[in-house]
């Protein structure tokens, strides 16, 4: 067995952080710690990490950090003082950006002597340093290659999408459109069955249900979107329309908040607008590429 154990260091501890760093204990690196709120430590530092004094001593213990903060201006906030130790330094940037902000990351880093991999993990802290999870991955691909194995303990699968920086947060941010939005759906059922004296647990399975039949719609308008074809043979949008409206009108008559089924009766209402009444309701899609007018 080599001497040299292999380390790295986990600035930022929240839930996310956490579970990256104990996943790296568990495979016996050596893990340099670093956090604003220093007893988010304790847990970690007890099974043997080791908590560094400033942010500075932190990057410098290893070549490898893995940054693990809410957002870039928090980034910022916790590099700034500590600018001296970039040098040198791979830095794998798992907090969340917009693409833009993960390209200007990427060259303030540069600018400073150090790499920075763009990650978008697309699981919560449960999937953390399982086989089955997956991470988007851009930037340096010589970084990248180097440091697979390292990043293979986050997630055991390491989709690495090219050198833009942007591309791995635009992923990232195309599976959070999704999940925010399909989650918000889901509140909005339970609030309405609450209304109607079902419980979260009554509507599980049929929740259920109905997320598991949105990928085959996926694959089926895919196809067509692409093919920039919306046949209205299959389904059209004014039926589509009447049906949102009675989504609409359900919630209001149970009395609870209407905000998200109007934003979505507002959609199809700019669809028929613009004429679109007999095609799939995939034509939503040509509206919501361009920016509302
Ligand atoms: P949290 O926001 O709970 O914590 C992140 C860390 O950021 C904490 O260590 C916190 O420090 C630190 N932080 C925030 N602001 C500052 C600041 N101004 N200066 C210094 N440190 C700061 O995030 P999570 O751990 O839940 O997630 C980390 C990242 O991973 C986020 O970008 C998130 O979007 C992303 N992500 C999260 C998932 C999840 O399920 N939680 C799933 C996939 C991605 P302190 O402890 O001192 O508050």
């Amino acid at each position: 067995m080599s001497s040299a154990k292999q380390s790295l260091t986990v600035i930022g501890l929240g839930p996310m952080g956490q579970a990256m760093a104990a996943a790296f204990l568990d495979r016996g690196y050596a893990v340099t710690l670093w956090n604003r709120t220093a007893s988010r430590a304790d847990a970690l530092v007890a099974r043997g990490a080791v908590l560094a004094p400033s942010v500075e001593e932190a990057l410098a213990a290893n070549e490898v950090a893995l940054l693990s903060l809410t957002d870039c201006a928090a980034m910022y906030e916790v590099l700034e003082p500590a600018v001296t130790a970039l040098a040198g330094r791979v830095l794998v940037n798992l907090s969340s950006a917009t693409p833009e902000q993960a390209r200007s990351a990427a060259r303030w880093m540069a600018e400073r002597g150090a790499v920075q991999l763009t990650g978008g993990i697309t699981v919560p802290p449960s999937g953390i340093g399982q086989s089955a999870s997956a991470t988007f991955y851009s930037g340096p691909r010589e970084a990248f290659d180097k440091h697979r194995p390292v990043l293979e303990v986050v997630t055991g699968r390491t989709d690495y999408q090219g050198e833009d920086p942007g591309l791995a947060a635009l992923f990232y941010q195309i599976g959070m459109v999704m999940f925010w939005t399909s989650m918000l759906s889901y509140w909005q059922a339970i609030a309405l069955a609450h209304a109607n004296g079902l419980a979260a647990a009554d509507i599980l399975q049929h929740a259920t249900d109905t997320a598991n039949s949105l990928p085959g719609f996926f694959a089926f308008y895919a196809e067509r979107i692409d093919a920039g074809k919306h046949l209205g043979d299959v389904d059209r949008l004014a039926m589509g329309m009447a049906s949102v409206e009675h989504v609409l009108h359900t919630n209001a008559d149970s009395g609870v908040d209407t905000v998200l089924p109007a934003a979505v009766a507002e959609l199809f209402r700019r669809g028929m607008d613009a004429g679109h009444a007999t095609d799939s309701f995939s034509s939503l899609v040509e509206l919501m590429k361009k920016a509302e007018a």
